[in-house]
């Protein structure tokens, strides 16, 4: 008995639940992680954009998909990875920059590919919105993020660096 497709909505919506592993208060789907699904007779295929390069999350995000799409009886499923357009900050809408920045991280500015020149803008603190910060650490937890200090509100806060 033949089965039936599963359609991509569904597919869309189960991904959609999958939260980014760095920053929780997103999905990959918000994230622009998951660029596009095709659904066929022979298959599902799923193309992803890494968004750092050599994100060690990436294996990770892949195996949460599969799982996902197991789960809803997919078969033949492939993962392929697109850098094309190369993934940027820029993707991200400004709804999700806002959940961000409730979420207590600095959202990166848009930056058109001039990113030494939007490296140079002063950082909003979350908290308070002042611009009265400072780069503490260059690297943050993870590759995407980097330390501010707040001198206003003195508080650390992390800041989502454009790409
Ligand atoms: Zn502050």
């Amino acid at each position: 008995m033949e089965k039936a497709m599963i359609d991509q909505t569904t597919i869309w919506q189960e991904l959609g639940k999958i939260t980014d592993p760095e920053i929780p208060v997103l999905t990959l789907v918000e994230m622009q992680v998951i660029r596009s699904v095709a659904v066929s007779e022979d298959g599902v295929k799923v193309v992803i954009s890494p968004t750092f390069v050599g994100c060690p999350a990436m294996e990770h995000m892949k195996g949460e998909i599969r799982s996902v799409l197991a789960a809803l009886g997919c078969e033949n499923v492939s993962i392929e990875t697109t850098f094309t357009p190369p993934w940027s900050t820029d993707m991200l809408e400004p709804e999700v920059k806002e959940k961000l920045r409730a979420f207590g991280i600095a959202p990166p500015p848009k930056n058109e590919g001039e990113l030494v020149a939007v490296l140079q803008l002063p950082v909003a603190c979350p908290f308070c919105n002042s611009t009265h910060t400072h780069l503490d650490s260059p690297f943050g937890a993870t590759l995407c993020k980097q330390i501010y200090y707040c001198d206003n509100c003195r508080q650390s806060f992390e800041r989502f660096k454009p790409i």
